[in-house]
């Protein structure tokens, strides 16, 4: 088996991905990544028309994906660099490609309910694993955001693998390889 480095495994999977993207999805990617600007290094990597329509306009309704194509890239890329090697191998593999992924992994923050390493920042970040709110440990602020205590919305993900009910239709099994399961 050959060896693949993570940024080159990311640039892959983010063009497969770009490739079967419908336009709701794009839609999507846009609208989460509209607020990116010169702090941002992809932003020297955008066309003209881009970075101004960036600083002028809403996200666009209906895009047409090949004209945004470098900021979708950009939002995908960002998402898969969250990912572990061992998940970014078990994407490229239903992809048809079989290589060993080599570098470092991202370092990212425990989710103070279920304990898998899915944030970058913990403070005010919804966990992709278990759907809690993070609120860097402010008990009060994340009772009354998440509408559950803490307590309640780790008994929920020891039963159903989430911090409500009300996940459960929204949650893919592939969370569980994307992220690494740290301390509580
Ligand atoms: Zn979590």
């Amino acid at each position: 088996m050959n060896i693949m480095f993570r940024e080159n495994a990311i640039k892959i999977l983010a063009n497969n991905e770009f490739d079967s993207l419908n336009t709701s999805m794009a839609q999507s990617i846009i609208e989460d990544f509209w607020n990116v600007d010169e702090s941002d290094n992809v932003w020297y990597k955008l066309p003209d028309f881009l970075k101004n329509e960036l600083k002028e306009n809403d996200p666009p309704i209906k895009p047409d994906k090949n004209k945004y194509k470098e900021l979708l890239l950009y939002g995908l890329s960002n998402k898969l660099e969250d990912g572990c090697n061992s998940f970014l191998e078990l994407e490229l593999t239903r992809i048809g490609i079989h290589e060993k992924i080599f570098g470092v992994e991202p370092n990212l923050i425990s989710c103070e309910c279920c304990g898998y390493r899915s944030l970058r920042h913990a403070e005010f970040e919804i966990c992709e694993v278990c759907y809690w709110q993070n609120c860097g440990g402010n008990v009060v602020l994340a009772m009354s955001l998440n509408k559950k205590s803490l307590h309640s919305a780790r008994l929920s993900f020891s039963q159903i693998d989430v911090s409500s009910e009300q996940y459960m239709s929204v949650v893919s099994n592939e969370r569980f390889i994307k992220y690494v399961r740290g301390n509580l």
